[in-house]
């Protein structure tokens, strides 16, 4: 579980003192109340500075990262009616549509917009019955979030649930075998998510992807045909339950743990087995992640190319999303990152390999890449659960023209 911040707060309503001014504050305590915040639960991340009437001071826990980054996730319990305002006393850690809110304890999400946003801070105004409130910086996903995927597709015959391994403080780590399961599919696919583990929009798509695989449609029974997909849904489950930032944790993060010895058992587990399972048949892999909080690249979907003999596949298979594209979000071939551009260069891999380089050496493999799907916005498309998943299916019928049409 995330480590426990919990505060309460001596305040008031109305909030007509000057809120700096701690001693009139807690003197005009005629209507007071208590109101609590929190992350006690999975994926919560926060550490609170201070409460002062209905102001909220907090900023993220950065815990093992090195150097900064943006991921956050709490609650606030017993402030129905106020309106507060949360402050963020570090870096701008707020993305590009406002906070993420879910005022159902995490089941569902949806953004606040940019309009309840000022500078470094937002504002909510708590339903005079509410008594839980969720904050997020994008909208959470979590192992809970996976088994109620899972269930779903109970029994189905073209899914098989089996054990990757255990993390490094025990949790299980699953891995998923999609489509073709008796061991002479015509091809191999490898789908990972969540090397960062607060890269949490990503694993909507991931589910869109396997919905896709597993409907009872021409893609679905194509899959259930012709391949094998196996599938990572959560390759730091630690990070994920306990909300870290995951992304350049030290000494090195999950996605750059492809060389020497693996430090983190669900990075080592997947290159044994991959060893074997792939027998010469694994031809795609593709690594999904989402991209920075704001600006530029975290707005657009874009595919990571890399330097080898794979890179005009990523192109291909690029073209081909493009042109059978049908979810809202938009999506152009021309925004794939080239080898030796921005960060994407040699010098990236200096703190250990990355996954899509792993696998872009793998034998026979034909399409080895990352997919950065923003948080927020993608060329003014919102990105939500329902977009996120829609991609997914595209990324699955676009796979299957890529495999069947060579
Ligand atoms: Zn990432």
């Amino acid at each position: 579980m995330a480590v426990l911040t919990l505060h309460v707060a001596w305040s008031q309503t109305p909030t007509t003192t000057n809120s700096t001014d701690r001693s009139a504050f807690a003197s005009e305590s005629a209507e007071s109340s208590w109101f609590t915040v929190d992350c006690d639960y999975a994926g919560g991340n926060i550490i609170v500075d201070r409460l002062e009437g209905d102001h909220v001071y907090v900023h993220q826990d950065l815990r093992d990262t090195s150097g900064n980054w943006f991921y956050w996730n709490f609650r606030v319990k017993g402030a129905a009616g106020r309106s507060l305002t949360i402050h963020f006393t570090d870096t701008n850690v707020i993305g590009v549509r406002g906070p993420a809110v879910s005022n159902d304890g995490g089941k569902n999400w949806r953004w606040l917009g940019a309009g309840a946003v000022r500078d470094q801070s937002f504002t909510y105004t708590c339903a005079a019955d509410e008594k839980e409130v969720r904050f997020c910086f994008a909208m959470p996903y979590v192992q809970e979030n996976l088994d109620a995927f899972l269930l779903a597709y109970r029994d189905h015959p073209h899914l098989h649930v089996a054990p990757l391994c255990q993390s490094q403080k025990g949790r299980d780590v699953s891995r998923l075998h999609i489509g073709r399961l008796d061991g002479d599919p015509k091809h191999r696919v490898l789908i990972t998510c969540r090397h960062h583990c607060c890269e949490m929009m990503a694993s909507y798509s991931l589910e869109g992807l396997m919905a896709a695989a597993l409907a009872d449609s021409d893609d679905g029974r194509w899959m259930a045909e012709n391949v094998e997909l196996l599938v990572v849904p959560i390759m730091d489950a630690d990070g994920v339950a306990e909300g870290d930032q995951g992304k350049n944790r030290k000494p090195h993060d999950h996605n750059r743990d492809y060389s020497g010895t693996s430090l983190y058992p669900e990075v080592k587990a997947l290159r044994e087995l991959v060893k074997t399972w792939s027998d010469s048949r694994l031809e795609f892999a593709l690594d999904l992640h989402d991209p920075y909080i704001r600006g530029g690249s975290a707005e657009i979907i874009y595919f990571v190319e890399g330097d080898g003999p794979t890179t005009e596949n990523v192109r291909r298979f690029a073209r081909i999303l493009e042109s059978t594209r049908q979810g809202p979000l938009p999506f152009r071939a021309a925004d794939n990152m080239p080898f030796g551009q921005a960060w994407n260069t040699a010098s990236n891999y200096t703190s250990g390999t990355p996954f899509s380089h792993w696998a872009g050496q793998l034998p026979n493999i034909r399409f080895a890449s990352t997919i950065e799907i923003p948080y927020a916005n993608v060329s003014g498309q919102a990105v939500n659960p329902d977009s996120a998943r829609a991609l997914g299916a595209d990324l699955a019928a676009a796979l299957r023209i890529f495999l069947d049409k060579p």
